[in-house]
C-alpha cells in the first residue's frame, strides 16, 4: 500500500532563519532554505502520524492543512521535538477524543515533568476530560505497536549520550537527532527504501550525525534513497544539494515522497 511522508519540519533547533544572523541563507528568498524545526508526517490512507511536535507544530499542522491526527510518536524530549505539545490542544479539542502518544519510558517521563499540567489539569471536577488541555494518552513503548492496524517500529538510536527514538514504518526509517546508530538496530532498518537522516551540516557535531557521516549511513543500510534533515544555515540549498551523494536529497519544509507499508 502506499504511504506519504512529509516534511513538517527540516531544521535544526534553532530554526533557519536563524535569530540575530544575516548569513546568505538565513536572508534568502529560495523556501527550500527555510528550516522550521524537524518533524515528520506520515500519511497511510486517512491515517495520520506525526512524528515529534516541536516549537513550530501549529504553522505546520495550519500548512500542511492537518486537522486530524491519529498519533504523535516522539523522537526525544529536546525543546525543538517536543515544545509544541500544547498545540495539540487544537487538535483534541476539535476531536473530542484523546490523542495516542507514543514514546519510551525514559522519554515520555520527561515529558510528564515538563508538562505536568497536561496531566494535573486532564480531568474537571465533574471528572469529565478538560478539553483546554492537549487530551494526550500516553503509551510507554519498546517494541513495535500498531496504529489502526499499521506497524510503527521504535528504533533505538544514540543522539550523543542521549538514547532516543527513530521510527520505522512500511519501507520508511526516521532516523532524526542522531549521532550513532547502535549495532541492535541495523537488523530493524533490513528492507528500508527511504532513510531520513540527521545530517545538520558539513561540520562534524558531538550529538548529529554530518552530511558525509550521513551518507555512509544511507550507504551502509543500503536503503534506496536518503533524505538529510535537521539542516543549520550552514547549508545552502541549490549550491549543496549539487555536493551530496547519489540519491540523497536534502530537505526542506513540505518536501513529501512516497513509501510502500
Ligand atoms: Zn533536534
Ligand atoms: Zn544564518
Ligand atoms: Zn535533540
Amino acid at each position: 500500500m502506499k504511504a506519504t511522508f512529509t516534511f513538517m519540519g527540516s531544521g535544526t533547533s534553532r530554526g533557519v532563519p536563524m535569530l540575530c544572523c544575516d548569513c546568505e541563507v538565513c536572508t534568502s528568498k529560495d523556501p527550500r532554505n527555510n528550516h522550521t524545526r524537524s518533524s515528520g508526517l506520515i500519511t497511510v490512507g486517512d491515517t495520520k502520524i506525526l512524528i515529534d511536535c516541536g516549537p513550530d507544530l501549529r504553522n505546520q499542522l495550519i500548512r500542511e492543512h492537518i486537522t486530524r491526527l491519529d498519533a504523535v510518536c516522539l523522537t526525544h524530549p529536546h525543546c525543538d521535538h517536543l515544545d509544541g505539545l500544547d498545540d495539540l490542544q487544537g487538535l483534541t479539542v476539535y476531536s473530542r477524543e484523546e490523542l495516542p502518544f507514543y514514546s519510551s519510558p525514559t522519554n515520555l517521563a520527561v515529558v510528564h515533568q515538563r508538562f505536568g499540567y497536561v496531566d494535573q489539569l486532564k480531568y474537571t471536577p465533574d471528572g469529565a476530560l478538560r478539553w483546554s488541555v492537549p487530551q494526550l494518552d500516553y503509551h510507554e513503548v519498546t517494541e513495535p505497536f500498531q496504529v489502526n492496524g499499521i506497524t510503527v517500529t521504535p528504533l533505538p538510536l544514540f543522539h550523543g549520550r542521549a538514547a532516543t527514538y527513530g521510527y520505522r514504518v512500511g519501507s520508511l526509517a526516521y532516523v532524526c537527532d542522531c549521532s550513532r546508530i547502535p549495532e541492535e538496530t541495523y537488523p530493524m532498518l533490513e528492507g528500508v527504501t527511504d532513510v531520513v537522516l540527521d545530517a545538520l551540516r558539513w561540520k562534524e557535531h558531538p550529538t548529529h550525525f554530518n552530511i558525509l557521516q550521513a551518507e555512509d549511513e544511507f550507504k551502509k543500510i543500503g536503503a534506496k534513497r536518503a533524505w538529510l534533515t535537521h539542516l543549520t544555515h550552514d547549508i545552502l540549498y541549490e549550491r549543496d544539494q549539487q555536493c551530496v551523494a547519489p540519491g540523497c536529497t536534502l530537505a526542506y519544509d513540505g518536501l513529501s515522497f512516497d513509501f510502500e507499508v
